[in-house]
């Protein structure tokens, strides 16, 4: 069977989505959940299979925070990119002089075709970079690459690329989120480095595939907010290496072509019509045999966090408790499992670092108590 067939039989009737950088930025919080995995290699849409059902959840951008974010970026990029330009001078050494940009998106087609140009035009300014061609551009803007997820080719559309000086490529994020202070919202920060990790990735992808060094493209990422509540942009550096490192993890373990069926165990993703309880059973049924692994930040991100958030309720799972707590009771999966550990009861080989923490916390408390002090 091609892949293109499997992702078909897999994905069933529901809702095809496509793989994005904000696709792929998401999936990087969930690559130990295996029916996630296997959505993003199906293109599935896992947003609004609960749809109707008591655990439908409200997923996408707000209206008004896509309006603010389309504002900033033409602020950013106002006045031939003067605002843009001035952050790399002030924060990443840019060149004063001899500013060269090359937009992408003028006059590109709207469609898959037009991608497939951009990519290879992206292809041609990356090589013209690192081989310090006279008329390489500085900054990309639109450069769009390429990948291969389970075995179909995806086009990936980045805010920017700056190559700054000394030949290092640096991806920029624009994000219109706003920084206070040096303060803002951490899981917005950590999306947009996820983004930006992405991007990074996928340079060095491209750059082998020329035959290129992947040192070339810089480990620090340029994310670009504004200050405060205006809109005044400024740029932070930020160290990706580790998520760069996690989001090549996720596209080593995303199925392969060959393998999507043979992960659903023979399941099929339910359509969003149809009665909503049937729909529930059959993606019961299915989480059931491909496996899941729910922790509280799926309900950022996932439209099926609601559903899994009662299952692991209904289990008593230790996730329940947050990644932090999954962390440090390896091998215990619920939480009367740990209750019991921490009271004494014989310990499995696998429960055994556990156990001896659960112990030793549980004596803590009960010293407190004793003491009065709680
Ligand atoms: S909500 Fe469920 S399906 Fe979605 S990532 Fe979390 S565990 Fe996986």
């Amino acid at each position: 069977m091609t892949t293109d067939e499997q992702i078909a039989l897999v994905r069933g009737d529901a809702a095809e989505k496509r793989p994005t950088v904000r696709v792929l930025a998401a999936a990087m919080a969930h690559t130990d959940c295996s029916l996630a995995r296997l959505a993003l290699a199906a293109r599935t849409d896992l947003d609004h299979l609960c749809d109707g059902t008591y655990f439908a959840v409200e997923v996408g951008q707000d209206p008004q925070a896509f309006q603010r974010g389309q504002m900033f970026e033409c602020r950013v990029k106002d006045k031939g990119y003067a605002g843009l330009i001035q952050l790399l001078r002030e924060h990443a050494d840019f060149p004063l002089a001899d500013v060269r940009i090359r937009n992408l998106r003028d006059g590109a087609l709207p469609n898959e075709e037009g991608l497939r140009l951009r990519a290879a035009e992206t292809r041609q300014l990356l090589k013209k970079i690192i081989n310090k061609a006279p008329d390489a551009p500085n900054i990309i803007d639109g450069a769009v690459l390429v990948c291969t997820i389970a075995g179909k080719r995806a086009y990936f559309e980045a805010d920017g690329l700056a190559a700054a000086t000394g030949g290092q490529i640096h991806a920029a994020e624009i994000k219109s989120f706003p920084i206070t202070d040096g303060q803002c919202d951490g899981d917005k920060l950590g999306a947009a480095c996820d983004q930006a990790a992405w991007y990074i990735l996928l340079c060095r992808m491209t750059l082998i595939d020329l035959g290129l060094s992947p040192e070339a493209v810089s480990n620090q990422g340029f994310i670009i907010l504004p200050e405060s509540t205006g809109l005044r942009p400024t740029l932070l550096i930020q160290g990706l290496a580790d998520r760069v490192r996690r989001a090549s993890r996720l596209l080593d373990s995303a199925p392969k072509g060959d393998d999507i069926v043979k992960t659903s165990c023979g399941c099929q993703f339910p359509g969003e019509g149809g009665d909503p309880q049937e729909r529930l059973e059959t993606l019961e049924a299915m989480m059931d045999k491909v496996g899941t692994n729910y922790r509280p930040d799926c309900l950022q991100d996932c439209g099926m966090a609601r559903l899994c958030r009662g299952r692991a309720h209904d289990l008593g799972l230790v996730t329940l408790s947050g990644s932090a707590v999954a962390r440090y009771l390896p091998g215990v999966r619920t939480l009367d499992r740990a209750a019991d550990l921490a009271a004494g009861v014989p310990a499995a080989a696998s429960e055994a670092y556990s156990a001896a923490a659960l112990m030793r916390a549980n004596a803590i408390y009960e010293q407190v108590l004793a003491k009065g002090e709680l």
